[in-house]
């Protein structure tokens, strides 16, 4: 029996934040995580960036290991009894714990063909071998228009490899931006090499001798040697929705990081549902902000700190050499106020709720904005025309 006050369910940046959080408020209390990958934290955000545009690997570590916890890797929790405070790896190990923390985040979503010949790209594992195939100049099918699909396609374009992108929506990034935008987009890959098929559907992957073949909904047959996919991840709250623990679109936790009804069990990052008072919903983020500010928050609240987790969180993507920042809702169903005059110009989308609230904004090739724009947000003043944030 492995004895901890804090056990952290999940080995990746939100971990990697709630050890830092803990270290805030309790510098000696023994800290366990355990991570199924092989790997201690890492950043993921560079594998989808600047990886693939000349940054040394060696700059995604977090160096967990300064706050010393007790690292179990390559190992996956299987059972925990709440009322015990008890964890079952998959290896038999037994751990006690009197904090306990879901950090396990999200598992790519698959399609229901083509097996593990995808690559649904997610892990450091992952990007090296794409990286590999990248060298030999591979072609790629990229499906998904999302963050995954836009950024893994970008990134092998400027590393000079065929890239076919696929993808339902009618442009890139339609989840987020007006059609307008989304459709500019899909130019703007065009014309740096990335052949873009949108409205398209995949319908079967198949290995055939060396290569691959993706068969689309038109009738078309892709001929490539490797199939990337990104759509969308399912958040690891199984073990957490088995142990009673409330899950809605996650694990339900409160301003604190706390599952409901529980003052010893928290989630945060990517699997956890969470309160935020600046938009009056609940809610999931999956970005590196969130793992990074929330993970940090709830550490502390773990070792007793008690602090509301009040903060807006932001994200952020690099499309070729356009790039953005982004806070709030975001999302392309709302009406927008536009301050656009082109993909690499600079520009500003405000999304508003039905009584011309800011609800969010992008800032398209503007950075070091966000603050600004989150008091936009926060002041919850109507507006009438495209606000210049910053
Ligand atoms: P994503 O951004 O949610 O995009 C997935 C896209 O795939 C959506 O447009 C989705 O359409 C579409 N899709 C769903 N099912 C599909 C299918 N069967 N065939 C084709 N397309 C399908 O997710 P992601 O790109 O996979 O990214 C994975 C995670 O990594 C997310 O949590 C993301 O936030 C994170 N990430 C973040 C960043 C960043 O912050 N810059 C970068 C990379 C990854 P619907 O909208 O219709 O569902």
């Amino acid at each position: 029996m492995k004895d901890s006050k804090y056990l952290i369910v999940g080995g990746g940046l939100t971990a990697d934040s709630a050890c830092k959080g803990i270290r805030d408020v309790d510098p000696d209390g023994a800290i366990t995580v355990v991570g199924d990958e092989a790997y201690p934290p890492y950043l993921r955000p560079p594998l989808s960036k600047d990886l693939w545009k000349g940054k040394d690997e060696k700059k995604i570590w977090r160096g967990t290991e300064k706050y010393h916890p007790d690292l179990r890797l390559g190992r996956r929790i299987v059972a925990i009894d709440l009322a015990l405070r008890t964890a079952h790896g998959d290896h038999g190990e037994e751990y006690r714990y009197e904090k306990l923390l879901f950090a396990t985040g999200g598992r790519p979503r698959r399609l229901p063909f083509g097996g593990d010949e995808v690559v649904y790209f997610r892990t450091l594992d992952d990007y090296r071998k794409l990286r590999e195939a990248a060298e030999r100049r591979a072609r790629f099918c990229v499906i998904g228009g999302g963050f995954i699909g836009s950024e893994v396609a970008a990134a092998l374009a400027i590393n000079h490899c065929p890239v076919t992108l696929v993808f339902p929506h009618s442009g890139i990034g339609a989840r987020i931006f007006p059609k307008q935008i989304s459709s500019a987009l899909n130019d703007y890959y065009r014309d740096r090499g990335v052949e873009v098929l949108a409205e398209t559907t995949v319908t079967g992957i198949n290995r055939q001798g060396a290569g691959m073949q993706v068969a689309l909904g038109s009738g078309r047959v892709l001929e490539v040697d490797v199939v990337v996919a990104g759509i969308g991840i399912v958040p690891n709250a199984e073990l957490a929705a088995a142990v009673g623990l409330s899950v809605a679109n996650g694990i339900v936790v409160d301003e604190y990081g706390r599952a409901r009804g529980r003052g010893d069990v928290f989630a945060a990052g990517d699997v956890a549902q969470f309160p935020v008072r600046a938009l009056g919903i609940e809610t999931r983020f999956e970005h590196e902000d969130q793992a990074k500010s929330h993970g940090r928050c709830v550490g502390k609240n773990m070792a007793g700190a008690l602090e509301r987790y009040d903060h807006l969180p932001f994200f952020y993507s690099d499309l070729f050499d356009a790039g953005y920042e982004a806070v709030g809702e975001t999302d392309a169903r709302l009406e927008t106020l536009l301050d656009w005059s082109g993909v690499e110009a600079e520009g500003t989308i405000t999304y508003l709720d039905g009584e011309r609230r800011p609800r969010g904004v992008l800032l398209w090739n503007r950075f070091g904005h966000v603050d600004s724009a989150r008091e936009l947000i926060r002041a919850g003043k109507p507006v009438e025309r495209a606000v210049h944030v910053g």
